[in-house]
């Protein structure tokens, strides 16, 4: 078939919008120091490692996992301390369970509202699934326009506002009375996401049930299980049953189940690594501040730090010494933004060691 005849068919049967649309691009990071993802830097120690594999030894692959793995979500409740009548709803990734609710709210035509800069598959996912797409400015320093967002949800009337809390790529956090301000004037969902909350240590989890509007997301993530994929979409029950409808019967893997569960055995592991973590932030942050660059207090595991003429220069020069960060090339207000996530001692040190170089 010629490649004209493929064009015409993809035409006919894609919606413009994805045809319109770029894929999300993963950096490759191989033989890298990877700075850019967010990721936990460390493994589980030697000794966990081999309890790890054990646990999975007898794991039937022959057989499909299971559906609703009940044990595994009341821990998972537990673990995250979800009030009473809070139910859970599991995903492969909090992107898969960000993409249930975008699709969920499709049919609404309405639009899907969060801060920008913030997490960029919030607008992707609207934009893929054909809903529109507002996002409301941040200030100078990254805090949330409390006004214009209210006057923004009065006038558009959003099917689902997303507030990543702390948000990314900022890693500000907005102060809880401005998100309680946000779910009291929306008329939709609103959806806390909070992938960082090992590293801000703040929860709002304690609203859910309240009112009839806001959901929580969590993953395993950032805090350290970023390969394992485990998302958690926390909220009143109704919503769960409704959304649960659109989740494939079998999107948590055996080998994800059963490692959670040797995960939620061993909480102790990962809350000291995301210690080690925050206080590498904050030594971080003097470090790029003693730079002479502009960088933004983080409540998460990564800053955001402003070189401008020179982010290019500075992301491959980086690049070029081993060290991958994130840049935001094509976003109208982040083009000279760069974002480094924190990483061990050592691989700080080497980040470090060549900003300072190419400066
Ligand atoms: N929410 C936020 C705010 C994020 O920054 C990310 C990852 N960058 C995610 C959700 C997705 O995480 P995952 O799919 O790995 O659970």
């Amino acid at each position: 078939m010629s490649d004209s005849a493929t064009t015409a068919l993809m035409q006919g049967l894609l919606r413009p919008e994805l045809l319109a649309s770029k894929a999300y691009a993963v950096a490759d990071g191989e033989g890298l120091i990877k700075l850019d993802a967010m990721e936990n830097p460390y493994g589980l120690p030697a000794a966990l490692r081999e309890q790890w594999l054990e646990s999975l030894t007898d794991a039937p692959l022959n057989r499909y996992p299971d559906a609703h793995p009940t044990l595994l979500m009341e821990g998972l409740k537990a673990h995250i301390g979800l009030p009473a009548g809070i139910e859970l709803m599991l995903g492969n990734g909090s992107d898969e369970l960000i993409q249930i609710l975008v699709t969920a709210v499709a049919g609404s035509r309405r639009p899907i509202m969060a801060v920008d800069p913030s997490f960029v598959m919030y607008r992707l996912l609207a934009q893929q699934l054909g809903l529109p797409f507002v996002g409301i400015p941040l200030d100078a320093d990254f805090q949330l326009d409390l006004p214009a967002m209210l006057a923004a949800i009065a006038a558009q009337q959003p099917a689902i506002i997303f507030l990543d809390w702390p948000n990314n790529p900022s890693g500000s956090l907005f102060p809880e009375t401005d998100l309680e301000a946000i779910v009291a004037a929306a008329p939709g969902l609103v959806v806390v996401d909070e992938a960082y909350h090992a590293f801000s240590q703040k929860t709002f989890a304690d609203h859910l049930g309240r009112t009839p509007n806001l959901l929580l997301l969590r993953t395993m993530s950032k805090e350290g299980l970023a390969g394992m994929r485990l998302g958690m979409l926390a909220g009143p029950a109704a919503w769960i049953q409704e959304l649960d409808k659109l989740r494939l019967p079998y999107n948590i893997n055996v080998l994800t189940q059963r490692s959670a569960s040797f995960y939620l055995r061993h909480t102790e592991v990962l809350n000291a690594q995301a210690e080690i973590l925050r206080v590498e932030r904050e030594r971080l942050f003097k470090a790029i501040r003693a730079c002479g660059l502009s960088v933004w207090p983080s409540a998460a595991n990564f800053l955001l730090f402003h070189a401008p003429g020179r982010a290019a220069v500075l992301f491959s020069g980086l690049r070029a010494g081993g060290v991958l960060i994130k840049a935001f090339t094509g976003h109208p207000r982040l083009g000279e933004y760069l974002r480094v996530s924190v990483g061990t001692p050592a691989e700080n040190d080497r980040f470090l060691a060549v900003l300072e170089s190419l400066l």
